[in-house]
């Protein structure tokens, strides 16, 4: 790997992995007086909180760096450490340096989430926004503009700056810069997956949960020049799709151990929020109509949102035979009801295409993948050597 790219990643492995949120803390000290508001994942239109002035901060747990002392009490074993971990975060004041939280009614568990927040943390703003499920009714796009405005006057309210759409339509272009970045990354290693660690572009990727979106612009940016002048001999290995890890993320040594077994990753849904819009939000006319009607028409599948128009196990077969990838890897969080719902319907129709899978279930707190590196190495021989 070139200097460059390795002390690039190691930059972002340092801001995805520091628990303080330093970053944050860093930029509110630079700009006295100023919000910063959490938001839940899957998807949240982070441009009304960029447009109101505010440091979007994407929340993803807290991985294996942390020990549960109080969010088990507040919750069941039968839920997913994401939201456990995201709430010990708080009760343990990691999340202080947040003025506020976002949560959308992604599952259950999340929906909950956001009344515990609310409940344990007074004082905190905490939104919830109903993100419709039936994108295909006339009424939605009105529904979602009337959510965005309810929520752009919450942040007016808590900022006490006024949310005007010329704002909005610049925090739109900055953030439609971010996602054209992110999709030529996401290329350049579906082109050349010997050259491009699917491990580095989550890292860089995942770095913009704490930076302001300009910052991390300019960190794609360098991060592309970079890997885009590696060179790296091709070695046997098998090309796979990645589904099921859109909410909770697998630790950091999984991604690593699921290449160094021989797979090339050719396209994830890891933290798939960032890349939400298939293409440009248009950055004119009314922003609000551009972004809800963008959430509704041009946008990924997700296993978070019914569309009856495209169907996602559809979607998953036509996506791995375009890539012209061999097999889907899944990789769904314990407990992940959402992910385990469409597994079902995921792999009948990828059987019915004859394209192989593994599931692979892991949790965030994870230290030994001993067992999980058998099964990816014997799918890999099977495929291999078939
Ligand atoms: S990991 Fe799955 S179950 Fe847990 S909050 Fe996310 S979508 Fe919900």
């Amino acid at each position: 790997m070139p200097a460059a790219t390795e002390s690039l990643v190691e930059r972002c492995r340092e801001i995805v992995e520091d628990l303080s949120l330093g970053e944050v803390r860093r930029w509110k000290e630079a700009h006295p007086g100023a919000r910063a508001i959490g938001y839940f994942p899957v998807y949240a239109p982070v441009e009304l909180i960029h447009a109101a002035g505010m440091l979007p901060v994407g929340l993803n747990g807290a991985g294996d760096r942390l020990d549960l002392q109080y969010a088990d009490a507040r919750f069941g074993s039968f839920i997913c450490s994401i939201v456990k971990t995201t709430l010990e975060m708080g009760l343990t004041g990691l999340l202080d340096p947040l003025d506020g939280m976002l949560f959308s009614g992604i599952c259950d568990s999340a929906r909950n989430l956001a009344f515990v927040f609310e409940r344990n943390l007074p004082g905190k703003y905490v939104d919830f926004l109903h993100l419709p499920q039936n994108p295909s009714s006339a009424a939605s796009t009105e529904f979602l503009k009337g959510e965005y405005r309810r929520m752009g006057d919450a942040l007016e309210k808590l900022g006490g700056r006024k949310l005007d759409d010329d704002a909005l339509r610049a925090s739109i272009a900055v953030y439609n810069e971010n996602r054209k970045l992110l999709r030529d990354l996401y290329g350049l290693r579906a082109a050349s997956p010997h050259q491009v660690r699917t491990s580095d572009i989550y890292l860089l990727q995942r770095a913009g949960n704490f930076l302001p979106v300009e910052t991390h612009n300019e960190l794609l940016r360098e991060g592309l020049g970079s890997l885009a002048d590696g060179e790296a001999k091709p070695r046997d290995s098998v090309r796979i799709v990645i589904e099921g890890a859109f909410c909770e993320q697998p630790p950091l040594d999984l991604i690593r151990l699921i290449e160094d077994a021989g797979c090339y990753v050719l396209d994830d849904d890891f933290l798939l929020g960032r890349r939400w819009f298939t293409g440009d939000v248009p950055a004119y006319g009314d922003p609000l109509e551009s972004l809800a009607s963008c959430y509704l028409n041009h946008s990924v599948y997700s296993s978070v949102r019914h569309d009856f128009r495209n169907r996602r196990h559809k979607l998953l077969v036509e996506k791995t035979q375009r890539l012209g990838a061999q097999a889907v890897l899944f990789l769904i969080a314990k407990f992940c009801e959402p992910a385990y719902f469409d597994y079902v319907l995921f792999k009948r129709e990828l059987e019915a295409a004859a394209i192989p899978h593994l599931l692979l279930e892991f949790e965030e707190k994870a230290f030994t993948f001993d067992r999980l590196r058998t099964e990816v190495e014997t799918f890999v021989e099977s495929l291999l050597f078939d």
